[in-house]
């Protein structure tokens, strides 16, 4: 069903080809991706080499306005990913991608997030000399590109970090560690994954679920004004202990909200969850 938009057109400000991984879902709805070619670099980089100015949150939708400014359409996406270690599960990799579609036509700004653990992202500094092939296989070469950077680096105003970027081919990883390794202040290079969206295909099937997320989001009309993009803005705490009925820190239920009148409805938990497990509890496990 097609949504209630005069101009269809949504600009994607992206140098990073995600607009076949986007442009499905919003299809789907009536909508045309249009790909705005803007360097969202200047909004900070993985390896970095530039700094982000911002909360995921702020970039992802400074983003998005950058390609409404440049294509002067009403509707725009962007994408903003960040990786690294799971603050709880240490030992796991975290990816959390935020896709923001922001409506000037109605004057809201949707946000949906993914969290996952289905990634290839990994950072590790190295010798030159040593063994690579087992981190190269664990980023997964040559489907899933890797780069280097020095890794001990002081950024001085006229010199930026230093950073080889989408390496496929293991002799060039070997190259550049051994660049890298001599202009780093402890003679290690660092390798990672190479997380830009085009050199990585895992990344890239996440934002096409977070496509699909954003368009069921579109299609679900507020209850109250009929304006699209109802649905979860925050959650309330509170599962209550399966034991003894205290409040945990789970989340007891969903908030549903209109980015538009505003209206807001306490919905049950998506999974269908209404108490607690006792090992989560402050009375029964303090
Ligand atoms: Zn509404
Ligand atoms: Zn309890």
């Amino acid at each position: 069903m097609p949504l209630p938009y005069p101009d269809p057109r949504v600009a994607l400000a992206t140098l990073h080809g995600k607009a076949d991984a986007l442009a499905p879902a919003l299809a789907s709805l009536g909508l045309q991706v249009e790909t705005v070619a803007i360097d969202t670099d200047a909004l900070g980089t993985f390896a970095g080499d530039i700094e982000r100015p911002g909360t995921p949150n702020e970039v992802v939708i400074e983003k998005a306005r950058r390609g409404m400014a440049v294509s002067g359409l009403k509707l725009g996406i962007a994408t903003e990913g960040s990786f690294g270690p799971d603050p709880l599960l240490g030992f796991l990799p975290l990816h959390m991608e935020l896709l923001a579609f922001v409506d000037d036509e109605h004057g809201q700004t949707i946000v949906v997030e993914h969290a996952g653990h289905d990634t290839n992202w990994v950072s590790k500094a190295v010798r030159p000399g040593d063994d690579l092939q087992p981190l190269l296989a664990s980023i997964g070469l040559p489907t899933h590109a890797a780069l280097v950077k020095p890794n001990r680096w002081t950024t001085r105003l006229d010199e930026p970090l230093p950073v080889a970027k989408g390496l496929i081919d293991p002799a060039a990883v070997t190259e550049a560690t051994e660049r890298m390794a001599a202009r780093s202040e402890d003679g290690l290079a660092r390798i990672e994954a190479d997380m830009r969206a085009h050199r990585n295909p895992t990344r890239l099937a996440a934002i096409g679920r977070l496509g699909h997320q954003l368009a069921q989001r579109l299609a679900t009309p507020c209850p109250c004004c009929g304006a699209p993009g109802f649905g979860r803005v925050d959650a309330r705490l509170g599962l209550p202990c399966e034991l003894c009925g205290e409040a945990t820190d789970l989340v007891r239920a969903e908030i549903h909200g209109c980015g538009v009148c505003g209206h807001r409805e306490d919905r049950p938990r998506a999974d269908g969850l209404s108490a607690a497990d006792a090992g989560h509890c402050p009375e029964c496990n303090p």
